[in-house]
């Protein structure tokens, strides 16, 4: 038998199924990381903006234009355990009125949030921080701690991103502001309910215990959900390792995203991430009655 002949395994693939645009934090139109998920090899993409679906059939109509195929996604801010935890849906109906509905009370609280980090922000002697941020906002329902931190490079206060969040829009700095997001239930339901998939986020990134941990991906099991990132932006090529063994654990499909957000913010390019480990099953494999 000659090796042509046989098929390349399904993890084999350059999906890249998380990012950001303008509709969220993202500082690319969906158009323009169509292009650029194009130019780097990408097959198959999803945008995944926070909380917000607006710009799917604009993505969508732009990986078709690029002969990519797509699948519709976002990222769900929820709250865990006193935690924020990340909860990817991919191909779900975009339509679907409950999804965009819950979507919008999740993003509700956003202004009232940023008003306070504002505040924060300004008793340590940073003025003008909400009206600065809001100079960075592409969806004026969608101020995020993003929008601050290039305000803070902006203005001179911190040289780049990372460390803004580490001096002040973290756990017990001035411009953080505790908020709570979604359900786990609520967010997984509405994502399912539209046919979708709930993948749980570079778990790596959260700081539970081992017990924490093992709860959150059992109720969101308990709960529907059917996949987790392995092969993440965020994550080492040790934590690889341990998420793949995690998906195995618990029967959860495999994920790879860069969390592409900005191209002189992100350390990961689109599609630039290895491949899926093998011997897991690549969320694309379950979802592919509803790749477009
Ligand atoms: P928010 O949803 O407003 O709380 O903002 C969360 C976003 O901030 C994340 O999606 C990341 O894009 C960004 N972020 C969080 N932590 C960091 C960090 N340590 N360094 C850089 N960006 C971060
Ligand atoms: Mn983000
Ligand atoms: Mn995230
Ligand atoms: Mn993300």
């Amino acid at each position: 038998m000659t090796p042509s002949t046989t098929p390349p395994a399904s993890s084999i693939l350059n999906a890249d199924l998380h990012c950001h645009s303008v509709v969220s934090d993202g500082t690319l139109t969906p158009e323009a990381l169509a292009a650029r998920a194009k130019a780097n090899g990408v097959e198959l993409w999803a945008l995944t903006d926070h909380d917000e679906i607006g710009g799917q059939h604009r993505a969508a109509a732009a990986a078709r234009a690029n002969g990519m195929k797509y699948l519709t996604g976002t990222e769900i801010s929820v709250t865990f355990a006193n935690e924020t935890v990340h909860i990817v849906g991919l191909g779900f109906d975009p339509d679907d009125a409950d999804m965009v509905q819950g979507l919008h009370k999740t993003r509700g609280g956003r202004g009232q949030r940023a008003m306070e980090m504002s505040d924060g922000l300004a008793r340590v002697g940073i003025k003008g921080a909400y009206e600065g941020a809001l100079k960075f906002v592409g969806n004026p329902e969608l101020i995020s701690r993003t929008h601050f931190a290039r305000f803070l490079v902006e203005s001179g206060v911190c040289k780049e991103t990372a460390e803004v969040f580490r001096k002040y829009l973290t756990e017990g700095k001035p411009g953080y502001v505790p908020h709570r997001w979604a359900s786990l239930h609520d967010a997984v339901k509405w994502i399912t309910s539209a046919r979708g998939m709930a993948i749980i986020a570079h778990p790596a990134r959260y700081k539970f215990t081992p017990n924490e941990e093992y709860a959150l991906f059992t109720e969101f099991k308990a709960h529907g959900g059917q996949g987790v990132e392995v092969v993440t932006g965020s994550h080492t090529a040790q934590e690889y390792v341990k998420y793949a063994e995690t998906a195995r654990e618990f029967g959860l499909a495999a994920s790879r995203g860069s969390d592409f957000h900005s191209p002189e913010e992100s350390h990961t390019d689109l599609g630039t991430l290895p491949f899926l480990p093998g011997g897991l099953t690549p969320v694309w494999e379950l979802l592919a009655d509803r790749i477009q």
